[in-house]
């Protein structure tokens, strides 16, 4: 089995399709509060990463890396944070996660309840996150061409 009618990540996600290849689809979550929240998957159903033959486990973590990498340029978060569970769907799926200390979860994970904020916090968050918001295309911009790029190298070597 590799892939199912009856699992959400085979269907048409309700989520905004960054990049993809044959195995891999990297999308934008659209999450309130988590700008720049970005998700790779694997496209078939496989739960762990030692399902992976090498070579391909070495590209879904590269393509982990290029999303950081291009977080970091763009959006220069205090922090990000990696996250692999896969508990709900087996499909591997890594979640890159821009983290700022004024993020309403910060310094707990983001599934954790959010963090007590005074009023001027969460004025500097509001302030913070437009600008944010703003950077998206930026970064969407950035990680589609870094990905296009590393696409490229692979179909040469
Ligand atoms: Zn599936």
């Amino acid at each position: 089995m590799s892939t199912s009618t009856s699992c959400p990540l085979c269907q048409k996600p309700d989520t905004q399709l960054l990049w993809s290849n044959s195995l891999i689809h990297v999308i934008a979550v659209n999450e309130a509060g988590l700008p720049g929240y970005t998700r790779v998957i694997w496209a078939e159903h496989r739960p762990e990463m030692t399902d992976l033959y090498s070579a391909d486990r070495a590209m879904l973590m590269e393509i982990v890396w290029l999303v950081e990498a291009a977080q970091r340029q763009v959006l220069r978060p205090d922090k990000i944070n990696l996250a692999q569970f896969g508990n709900m769907v087996p499909h591997l799926h890594w979640h890159v996660i821009p983290r700022w200390a004024t993020d309403p979860y910060f310094p707990q994970a983001i599934w954790a309840p959010a963090t007590a904020r005074n009023p001027s916090q969460l004025a500097v968050w509001a302030d913070q996150q437009a600008i944010l918001q703003n950077s998206l295309t930026s970064y969407h911009q950035v990680l589609t061409d870094s990905l296009n790029l590393f696409a490229e190298k692979q179909a040469t070597t």
